[in-house]
């Protein structure tokens, strides 16, 4: 199909597909009603946002607007910018930095993040609102809100985005499917990881329907980037290590500000590190621009690296996880690899 093609078959979707969750319908006729009661929603999803965390706030922003809410939608980062990489998301004007946040909300609802300290400065925002609906995948999260609209066995939060949606009464245009498709595609590695369920190929048939442009968003997202990643990627890989069945680096702040790199930039390296064959782990420690370290860690299936980063003071998932650490290089390499061992 030509892309000419594509465009015009621009169309919302009529049916409500049936539920693919584990949310129980008082659940979501509670949150309905919720949504329903409040004239004014605040929705926030968690810091340093990827995919699904800014796609699945973004669309369902766009839907409370077009029903006439008012309608906040921020993240909590100490220095507000939206990464470079999700520059493209439809709806990127309903943003707001989080001082412009209601202080103490009738209503929020936060998008993909697992704990209330992955909200970073709209935690306390989140601890002084009325109601708080948690929509999230993680399976670590057992709730830090009144309702939880949490189920782990979703591939993104984006399906419950979607689902939330439908419930709502509301439809899919073109650019609420592009920031619902943004975080199925994050969160599923373009359709490779084994939460890639005939129910996620079946979300994305809906989207792709509303015509928008899986070309352009996969280049958005992962194959486009200033000339100096490459010099960063470079330095990265020349410091790779392998220690039996770990692969590791590092990217430090000076190696980002040598070619004023942001951070954001550099978090797709750990998709090439975690290629190497020996391997059954890769961590890649990131240094952000506060100077402390961002841990990603991911595995292969043997080794849980949510649970070595959960008791670092982070989470994720079984396979994909992360942390902060604050210690040095070696330091951090030595406190991972000694929980590494005992997994
Ligand atoms: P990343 O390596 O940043 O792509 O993150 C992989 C997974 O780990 C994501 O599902 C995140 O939700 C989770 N994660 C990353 N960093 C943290 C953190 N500091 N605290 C909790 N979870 C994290
Ligand atoms: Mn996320
Ligand atoms: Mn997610």
């Amino acid at each position: 199909m030509t892309p000419d093609v594509r465009d015009r078959i621009v169309r919302p979707t009529a049916r409500v597909p049936a539920q693919q969750d584990r949310v129980s319908e008082a659940t979501w006729g509670r949150v309905a009603d919720l949504i329903g009661q409040a004239g004014e929603v605040a929705l926030a999803c968690h810091v340093s946002p990827d995919g699904d965390a800014l796609g699945s706030m973004l669309a369902v922003a766009q839907v409370l607007r077009g029903q006439g809410k008012r309608v906040h939608a921020s993240f909590g980062d100490r220095v507000f910018s939206v990464p470079r990489l999700l520059r493209f998301l439809p709806g990127l004007d309903l943003l707001e930095p989080p001082a412009a946040f209601p202080d103490e909300p009738e209503l929020m609802l936060t998008f993909d993040s697992s704990t209330l300290d992955r909200l970073g400065l709209l935690a306390a925002n989140a601890g002084k609102a009325r109601e708080v609906v948690v929509f999230d995948h993680h399976p670590s999260n057992h709730g830090f809100g009144t309702v939880s609209v949490i189920d782990p066995t979703v591939a993104a939060t984006a399906v419950l985005a979607e689902q939330l949606i439908y419930r709502l009464g509301g439809s899919l245009d073109r650019d609420i499917a592009t920031c619902l498709y943004a975080g199925l595609v994050t969160d599923t590695g373009s359709f490779r990881h084994s939460s890639t369920t005939p129910a996620v190929h079946q979300m994305a048939a809906r989207l792709v329907a509303t015509g928008l442009r899986t070309d352009e968003i996969a280049r958005e997202l992962w194959d486009r980037s200033p000339f100096g990643y490459l010099k960063v990627l470079a330095a990265a890989l020349e410091r790779a290590a392998l220690e039996d069945d770990l692969v590791w680096t590092y990217v430090t702040h000076v190696d980002r500000a040598t070619y004023g790199l942001p951070y954001d930039e550099v978090e797709g390296i750990i998709d090439v590190v975690r290629r190497t064959d020996e391997a059954e782990v890769a961590v890649v420690l990131k240094e952000d621009d506060h100077g402390d370290w961002q841990v990603s860690t991911r595995s292969k299936g043997a080794v849980d690296v949510a649970a070595i980063c959960s008791a670092l003071g982070g989470g994720g998932h079984h396979n994909a996880a992360g942390y902060t650490s604050r210690l040095g290089v070696e330091e951090t390499m030595a406190e991972f690899r000694a929980l590494l061992r005992k997994a």
